[in-house]
């Protein structure tokens, strides 16, 4: 496949004053990792809607990454949102979803009643030994969760799941699921979402626990990842596996009580995938810029042509202004600012931005851009996820505004 990597810009690209030795030194590590590792990789699974192998999430492993916001003292690297969106972005620039696999560790799937089990969890987890699927979207409910209808019955120690879910990211592949069930209906007067709490569902990487079938999605992007349909009769989970919290990524409802304490982990998701949007369009400037170079028209570089020159600029300057913007919101985050607005507000408009750069992409590539030997189409089906998965665009906007004015 044609590479326009020897173009792309050396680092640090990290703005004062959260720059600092050891974050560039993170971000050339991550950087050469996506180049060299993970790039060639994509190239081959992503026509083939291949799910990314295990030795890549090793050696992402080996370097901490799972545990980067996990405390050092459980085993992680005790560092920040700020550092897992900086490695993140550079992940995605070479496949988006090996942005998001990162999302999978950093103590997803530790919240356990148990400290002493937690704490052994969160080892797992910051050592790449502990990958998740999350299951809480269903066929009627998507953005609006408060509308999951999988129910969980207590039977004696132990509960008992029901239901249909579909979008579970990674759900063969990993150690576990966690499931958002209803273990009761709301009492009058009482939130929508009173009454769902999530499940840790154990399981073997490549099989499906007794009870749950599932076939995979056939999506039009984000491969690496097989995403699945999941039908759920009668999985057991013990009282044991009932979680305190859920590390999720939707929050429509997020402000209604029963979701109150999952906001943070709202909050970070929605800035990690504004850092993934980021990478996923710099792919997209990239390979546009190499090819304004190399193509050739009317005798001289296409890139020689004014309007393309500046459509590239408006490209570039879009990218700088998103990431700028994500560096910030992660810096709140990790101040321990609450940031929901400004984590929505981030999420629309670096996704948004996403799907406008790596369409401008696709163009200035001409008819060379819509084929399947450039990298530019993958850009491109990625990008137009980012809008939908993780909350639409409707929903951070629904978000933002009824912080703005009374809710409608
Ligand atoms: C590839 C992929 C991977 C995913 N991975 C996971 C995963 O791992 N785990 C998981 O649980 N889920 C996952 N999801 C689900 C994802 O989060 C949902 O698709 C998303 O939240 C939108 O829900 P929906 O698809 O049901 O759309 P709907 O909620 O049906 O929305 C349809 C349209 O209506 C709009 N809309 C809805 N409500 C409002 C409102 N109040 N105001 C204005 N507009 C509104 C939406 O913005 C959208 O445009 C994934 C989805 C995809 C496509």
């Amino acid at each position: 496949m044609p590479s326009s990597l020897k173009l792309e810009p050396q680092p640090p690209e990290l703005f004062s004053p959260w720059r600092t030795d050891a974050r560039v030194a993170l971000q050339i590590d991550a950087r050469e990792f996506a180049r060299e590792v993970v790039m060639p990789i994509a190239d081959e699974l992503d026509p083939q809607k291949g799910e990314m192998p295990r030795s890549l999430i090793e050696q992402m492993a080996e370097r901490g990454w799972f545990g980067i916001t996990i405390p050092s003292e459980h085993g992680g690297m005790g560092l920040g949102v700020f550092e897992y969106c900086l490695v993140s972005e550079e992940l995605a620039r070479a496949w988006l979803s090996v942005g998001s696999i990162l999302a999978r560790g950093q103590g997803l799937g530790t919240q356990t009643i148990d400290d002493a089990r937690r704490l052994q969890l969160m080892r797992k987890s910051a050592q790449g030994k502990w990958i998740g699927s999350i299951a809480l979207s269903e066929p009627t409910a998507g953005s609006d969760l408060a509308g999951v209808e999988t129910r969980a019955v207590r039977e004696g120690d132990e509960w008992v799941l029901t239901g249909t879910k579909r979008w579970a990211g990674f759900a063969l592949a990993a150690d576990f699921i966690e499931v958002l069930a209803r273990t009761r209906d709301p009492e009058p007067g009482e939130s929508r979402s009173a009454g769902l709490e999530p499940f840790l569902v154990l399981k073997q990487p490549g099989s499906f626990p007794a009870g749950m079938t599932g076939h995979a999605i056939d999506k039009i992007g984000y491969h690496g990842f097989l995403t699945w349909h999941l039908e759920l009769d009668g999985v057991r989970v013990p009282e044991s596996d009932r979680l305190t919290g859920l590390y999720g990524d939707q929050g429509a409802d997020a402000d209604s009580g029963g979701f109150a304490s999952v906001q943070r982990g709202l909050n970070i998701a929605r800035v990690h995938t504004a850092a993934r949007a980021v990478g996923v369009a710099r792919a997209a400037v990239e390979d546009t810029w190499a090819y304004l170079q190399e193509r050739e028209q009317f005798g001289q570089p296409i890139g020689e042509f004014q309007a393309l020159r500046f459509a590239l600029a408006d490209m570039a300057a879009e990218v700088a202004q998103a990431r700028a913007f994500w560096q910030q919101v992660a810096h709140l985050l990790d101040l321990g600012e609450g940031a929901e607005s400004e984590s929505a507000q981030v999420k629309l408009l670096a996704t948004e931005m996403a799907v406008r750069v790596t369409n401008q992409a696709m163009q200035l590539h001409g008819g060379n851009g819509y084929t399947t030997e450039r990298r530019v189409e993958r850009y491109w089906r990625d990008a137009r996820l980012t809008t939908i998965f993780e909350g639409t665009s409707e929903i951070q906007r629904r978000i933002i505004s009824d912080r703005m004015l009374p809710k409608a």
